[in-house]
């Protein structure tokens, strides 16, 4: 008689083979057969996939990914969707990171959200009627979280997402319409601040059997782990910079949005040069508008990795910026931020007055700049949890054996 040890690969085989003929009932997982399982005595297994394709949840999942790693009995078994595929967008954060190897590499990119969407729930789902985990894992907002989270539900597999509970109340924005949709049907709800659980709570999920834990933010436990390790980008930096990133849709696939944005940041650097590592979405959409890249007045350099981000956040004067994450990374790294959307899902930092959202109007955006330049660092106030989130999303993960509670 052969044993195999409970939740490894052998014995799922071995269970895979016994079972090839039956009918699962909906919600079959894995830990259902360790539980039976005679060799297992109080070990339980159990089996995490985990689903990701942009850049800022390869940065989530660094934390996530190993705190899931410090727990006997998990295994995690990660898909790259290929929303994100740039060496410097994608792989080196794997490197950089210690991120597991994806298991699944599926190359799905460049395509219009529907198309992208669609493609990877078919892959998705293939690989997780393969798989069969115990929970689909999904970070942030973007159309591998979604497409993540369908395919897992439709297959009555158990969801949890990490970053839940924002709104920008924007729907012309792709991830509002993600977050919305993935946050309405995920099982455990990771929320990075008590506003966001309450925002699913005033939605009724608790109502709906859901569970919300008050994580804090993952991005706060990154920042601070790789603190040590940050490291100066290749490119030369003058001794006082503002850092800034821009490549949300609303402001770079509108021509003249994009023009204007343009125009502020050529401002700004009579102030004080700005150092802006280039989203190749961006890179794109300024080559459409036939903007003199390499003339610019602005400092564009390739996309970075995140220890040399943190470099750059770090030895920054000021943060101006579209992007979700790098709100929150000026904050963590005690650094004022002038946000150019008109609104944010981060209201916490704009309501202590730590992040300035000023919208696409170029004045506004100076004035805002050379209000905030000299302004001494002051951030007393305590967001977005302890710095533990990440070992607060595997505990209660690995917690979970059964239906969720
Ligand atoms: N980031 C990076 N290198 C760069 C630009 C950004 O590592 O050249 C990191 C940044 O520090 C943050 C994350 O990428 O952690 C933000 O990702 P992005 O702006 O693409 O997405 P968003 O946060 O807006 O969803």
């Amino acid at each position: 008689m052969l044993f195999y040890r409970a939740g490894s690969l052998a014995f799922r085989q071995a269970v895979r083979h016994t079972y090839k003929n039956c009918t699962f009932a909906p919600g079959f997982s894995g830990s259902f057969w360790t539980r039976l399982d005679p060799t297992a005595n109080s070990y339980q297994s159990m089996k995490i996939v985990t689903i990701l394709g942009a850049r800022p949840q390869f940065i989530k999942a660094s934390v996530v990914s190993y705190a899931l790693s410090q727990h006997d009995g998990i295994q995690e078994v990660v898909v790259h969707t290929g929303q994100h595929f740039d060496r410097n967008m994608s792989q080196l954060f794997f490197e950089e990171m210690r991120i597991p190897e994806p298991a699944y590499q599926l190359g799905i990119h460049g395509l219009p959200h529907g198309a992208l969407t669609g493609r990877m729930m078919e892959r998705v789902e293939e690989i997780l009627m393969h798989e069969q985990p115990d929970w689909v894992l999904v970070y942030g907002d973007t159309d591998s979280t979604l497409a993540g989270a369908l395919a897992a539900k439709k297959l009555h597999l158990r969801v949890a997402h990490v970053e839940a509970g924002l709104r920008s109340y924007n729907e012309a924005m792709p991830e509002e319409i993600n977050r919305i949709l993935t946050d309405r049907i995920s099982d455990l709800l990771f929320c990075p601040s008590e506003a966001a659980a309450n925002q699913l709570r005033n939605e009724g999920r608790l109502a709906d059997g859901a569970r919300i834990v008050m994580s804090g933010d993952v991005m706060k436990d990154a920042a601070a782990r790789f603190a040590p390790l940050m490291k100066a980008p290749a490119a030369a930096l003058p001794d006082r910079y503002i850092l800034c990133t821009f490549h949300r849709a609303e402001n770079v696939d509108n021509p003249q949005t994009l023009k204007q944005l343009l125009y502020a940041l050529e401002l700004t650097c009579n102030t004080l040069p700005v150092v802006c590592p280039l989203h190749p979405h961006t890179r794109k959409s300024m080559e459409a508008i036939g903007y003199p890249i390499e003339k610019s007045p602005i400092r564009f350099i390739e996309p970075v990795g995140y220890l040399e981000m943190l470099y750059l956040l770090d030895h920054s004067a000021l943060v101006m910026t579209d992007s979700g994450g790098l709100q929150k990374e000026a904050y963590y790294t005690r650094k004022y931020c002038v946000t150019m959307r008109n609104e944010t899902e981060w209201t916490e930092l704009a309501g202590c007055g730590y992040n300035h959202v000023v919208g696409t109007e170029p004045m506004n955006i100076l004035q805002t700049v050379q209000n905030l330049i000299d302004v001494p660092p002051v951030f007393p106030i305590a967001l977005y949890g302890d710095g533990h989130a990440a070992e607060i999303i595997a505990q209660t993960i690995a917690a979970t054996i059964g239906p969720v509670a």
